[in-house]
């Protein structure tokens, strides 16, 4: 961005005029400030995929999305990896038995955890680095080929002048309001460098926001889209995925909104049973006493596939009775879904209706 008169923007030697524009420059893996890390080298997910060589020993750093998918990967390729986390457990964001079910399956692939570590330096010695660092207390090194950090993503917002057109940004990203416009009113962001849900899907959506907010006439200021409107789903793909949508109970809390959570375990789903893969389940967050679906998370093979049912009701508006009356086909591992409704609605039977139930099966067996 050129200069304060809003509507400029240079590129290379040459300046281009703008009515409207928008700030997409994305995101970058966050440097870690670990002493000797620059020295010895590291890794990031943006050079990972220019490796050619299979590191014997990898040392991942962060136990979140990238590290657990990463970390799995790099271990059925065939390295021995070691997998540092500062908080106490893996996917620290996920529910407690999620994360619990995906690290039971890296711990099948050969991953080894080190969880509340705090890296201390890292050094090389000959061709290994070194990775010194603590965990409850005890000092210990761990010696690796390679070392890969995933502790997040950082905001491309440096060096492209944002502050000579009036655009405001922090170390979080561009400042936007829930309809994209920046401080500077021609001036729009998407996707990772304005948004905490970095994500390919979001940016997508973000983008049709800018175009329909930025291009489309607005007369007497209505039909602006809006961040607040999405409801954004995400997958971290190891094996099993695990998807989630909406609020978790934490998140709920918070709020101070009243729910009630309900699992169902794919161990008795017929499909999952017939292909193996029995890890996982479905669980969905209701507003107390009603069928609103506020967050769901699913852990399977193909979560990510199937965690966009829960997302359609949520965005429709739609409840569990719509996902109670609707017919999931037999024997997929997507009947989970239709299972863990049917859990809600028998939680809601009265006394009166189960003995009549009850009777029901009796009489006609
Ligand atoms: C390892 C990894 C795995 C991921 N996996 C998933 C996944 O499975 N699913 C998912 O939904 N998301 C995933 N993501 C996140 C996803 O990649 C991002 O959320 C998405 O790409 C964001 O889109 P964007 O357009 O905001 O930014 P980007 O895709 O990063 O695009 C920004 C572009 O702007 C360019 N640029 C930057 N500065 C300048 C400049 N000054 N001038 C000109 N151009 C510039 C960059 O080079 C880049 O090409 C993953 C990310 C990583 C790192």
């Amino acid at each position: 961005m050129k200069d304060a008169s809003r509507d400029r923007i240079q590129v290379e030697d040459a300046i281009l005029r703008f009515k409207k524009a928008a700030v997409c420059t994305g995101a970058q893996a966050a440097a870690p400030a670990i002493p000797g890390m620059q020295e010895v080298g590291y890794l990031t997910n943006e050079t990972l995929f220019s490796v050619t060589e299979l590191p014997p020993r990898l040392c991942v750093i962060g136990a979140g999305p990238i590290g657990a998918e990463m970390a799995q990967t790099f271990a059925r390729f065939g390295s021995r990896v070691t997998l540092m986390e500062k908080m106490g457990r893996l996917l620290p964001r996920e529910d407690l038995d999620a994360s619990t079910i995906v690290q039971a399956q890296m711990v099948k692939d050969g991953v080894q955890f080190i969880f509340d570590a705090t890296i201390v330096r890292v050094e090389a010695r000959g061709s290994d680095k070194i990775v010194h660092y603590e965990t409850h207390r005890r000092a210990a090194e761990l010696v690796v080929d390679e070392i890969l950090v995933g502790i997040g993503r950082a905001p491309n917002v440096e060096g492209l002048g944002l502050e000579n057109v009036n655009v405001e940004y922090d170390g979080s990203g561009v400042k936007v309001n829930q309809r994209l416009r920046t401080s500077n009113p021609q001036i729009y962001a998407a996707g990772d460098v304005c948004f905490p849900f970095k994500f390919t899907h979001t940016a997508d959506a973000m983008a049709q926001i800018v175009i329909q907010n930025a291009l489309i006439p607005h007369p007497f200021g209505l039909g602006y889209a809006r961040t607040d409107s999405l409801v954004i789903p995400w997958c971290t793909y190891t094996e099993p995925e695990v998807a989630h949508v909406g609020l978790y109970e934490a998140n709920a809390a918070a709020r101070g909104l009243e729910v009630e959570t309900f699992t169902y375990n794919l161990d008795e789903v017929d499909r999952a049973i017939l292909d193996g893969q029995t890890d996982g389940f479905a669980r969905i967050h209701v507003k107390k006493g009603t069928d609103k679906i506020l967050g769901a998370t699913i852990v399977a093979a193909h979560a990510g596939e199937m965690i966009s049912e829960f997302t359609v009701l949520m965005k429709s508006g739609r409840g569990l009775k719509t996902l109670t009356s609707t017919i999931h086909p037999y024997p997929t591992q997507a009947e989970v879904i239709k299972k863990v409704a049917n859990a809600w609605r028998k939680a809601r039977f009265t006394e009166s209706q189960k003995n009549i139930l009850k009777k029901w099966f009796a009489w006609t067996r």
